[in-house]
This record gives C-alpha cells, structure tokens and sequence, in this order.
C-alpha cells in the first residue's frame, strides 16, 4: 500500500490476504490461467467452476492448445457449464492470442471477443498492475450496503459512478489486482446477498447498512418482469447401441454448435377404428435440420438435451 492509503484500502488488502481461497489459478497466475478462469467465472459459482476449470486445463495446457483445437472439442470440454457463447469466445480470442501475444492494458482486453469491462479491468489489474476498479454483482452489492446507495446496478451508468466512487482507493494500492480480487471476494465470503457475516467484515465499522440494520434492503431490486413462457415438444429415440437422434444446431445463437433431441410439431391426428378398439393417434412431425444418430458421449450437447437424457438414463 502506498503512504496515505485510506484505512478502508488497507483493511480490505489485509483481510484478503488472510483470507482468500486458494484458487488454483492464484498459485502460479499466468495469463492464460486468469483469462481462463475469468470467463469461467461469469455467471458461474466457483465450486461449479473448479472441477470444469481443472478438466479444461488437463485437456488444453495451454493458450497454443486451445487455438489448436477443434470447436467442437472446446464445446465438449465445456458442456455443463451452459452459456456457451463463452467457450466459442475463448476459442477464437486463444487463436488471436497465440498468433499476437497477450493484451497489455485494460483497453486491449476489452478489445478480445467475450471480455466484457469488468473482466477487462479484473485482468489487467492482476496481470498489468492497473489501477482500474471492478464493479460486479458482488462489488455493488457490498458498496450499495457500505455508501448505502440506492441505485439500481443492473445500469451501466450506476456501475461507472460506483467505479469512478472506488477510483480514489485502488490509486493508492501498491497492488490493485489484490484490492479488485478482495472486494471480489469479500462479496462473495462475507458480504453474502442473504445474512452477511457482518460480524466478520473488514468494512464494518464504514458500513451504513450495518449501522442502520438495513443490509437487507441493498442493493436496490427493481421489479423482475416475468419472463415469456416458450413450449417446445422433443422426442427421444434411441438404438440398441446407445446412440441417440440429434440434431445439430448450425444457425447462429446461443446454441450454435450444440447437439439438441429433434423438436416436433402436432400435425392432423388419425383415427383408425379396429375390430375392438378405436386407435386415436397424435401425430407429430419434425422438420427443417436432419436429425441423425449419434453417440450422445462423443458431441457437445445443449444443457437441456443433456438433462433430458441423463433422466433417460441414456447417458
Ligand atoms: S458490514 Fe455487513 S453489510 Fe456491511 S459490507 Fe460488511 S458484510 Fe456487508
């Protein structure tokens, strides 16, 4: 910490070094490593990260690896994970990385395709020693009970005020990867969205909320709209060899390149009547990408294809 940190700066810094989680991309940080477990990180948990992040690694070691790679062995090696416009991001950064080299600043980062400004601004502070603040879920959440802000983070411009707010104290940390990765962390340890530890908290003798008891009411929620309700009808047929029908998903969009069960549309029922019976029969009708059979184990599967099936019991 520089001369005249701020005590807020230094207690956060301090705590953290106590108290961080020994992620395995902390014990040697490279580029790659951080990067990696950056874009892993966005909308995941780290328990659900880690066992994917040590599989990733194991299969491509290194930034050369992946750009090497096939799309749809990234896409395999991340199948779980969901939001997969992730895997087909680090895909083609690693290509422009392992041909350029690595970004050096904050800008470059944000320049790579599924690099965001905050991961933009958390890599460069650990990897280049910028001073550029990050504002998260978690971030907001511990400075909206702190400042006991009333805004709604959800807007770009509430994250830049915080950022602009936080600008001051990360200037004087020596180190402002550390000060990003403490405030990180702090949210998501102590500063939790329900029942704060704050009996715990480095920042406890600043925080508004806690002084007032009102941690629960930050950070502000807005109204959730309810979202549109889509129905879709799938069928499962399979082989005796395990192999499932499947349709691949060329178009572009959030699936694309992933294997879905064929989806179907009701046509025009028949009637037959039998000697003892009438048969009503429902009639569904696939149409548009072929389907094939194919070994469910050996293709990248949509998250909700791969759920369908283990509940078959056919994975
Ligand atoms: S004192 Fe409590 S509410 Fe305030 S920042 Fe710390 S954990 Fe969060």
């Amino acid at each position: 910490m520089k001369k005249g940190g701020s005590g807020f700066a230094r207690r956060l810094v301090a705590w953290f070094a106590r108290a961080r989680r020994p992620m395995p991309w902390r014990r040697a940080p490279s580029p790659y490593v951080c990067w990696l477990s950056e874009i892993m990180m966005q909308q995941t948990t780290y328990a659900t990260v880690l066992p994917y992040y040590e599989r990733f690694l194991a299969r491509f070691p290194d930034v050369q690896a992946l750009a090497a790679a096939d799309e749809r062995d990234v896409l395999k090696a991340w199948e779980g994970m969901g939001y997969y416009a992730r895997a087909r991001n680090l895909h083609k950064a690693a290509k422009r990385f392992a041909s350029e080299g690595w970004p050096a600043t904050a800008a470059e980062w944000a320049s790579v395709p599924g690099v965001g400004p905050y991961t933009a601004a958390a890599l460069a502070s650990v990897l280049n020693g910028e001073h550029m603040p990050v504002v998260d879920g978690n971030v907001a959440r511990v400075f909206a009970r702190v400042w006991a802000l009333d805004d709604d983070f959800h807007k770009l411009p509430a994250r830049t005020r915080l950022a602009a707010r936080l600008q001051p104290e990360i200037d004087r940390c020596a180190h402002p990867g550390d000060f990003n990765q403490a405030m990180m962390e702090l949210g998501a340890l102590v500063c939790t969205p329900a029942n704060p530890s704050c009996v715990q908290c480095p920042l406890a003798r600043d925080c508004a909320a806690r002084k007032a008891g009102t941690q629960a009411d930050y950070p502000r929620r807005p109204a959730k709209k309810a979202l549109p309700v889509r129905k879709e009808t799938a069928v499962v047929v399979s082989d005796a060899r395990g192999r499932v029908l499947l349709v691949e998903n060329t178009e572009g969009g959030l699936l694309k390149g992933l294997w879905e069960l064929p989806s179907v549309e009701p046509r025009e029922g028949q009637v037959q009547v039998f000697s003892h019976f009438r048969l009503e029969l429902s009639v569904f009708q696939h149409e548009g990408k072929s389907a094939k059979f194919v070994d469910p184990h050996a293709v990248p599967l949509a998250t909700s294809t791969r759920k369908v099936l283990a509940a078959c019991g056919l994975l």
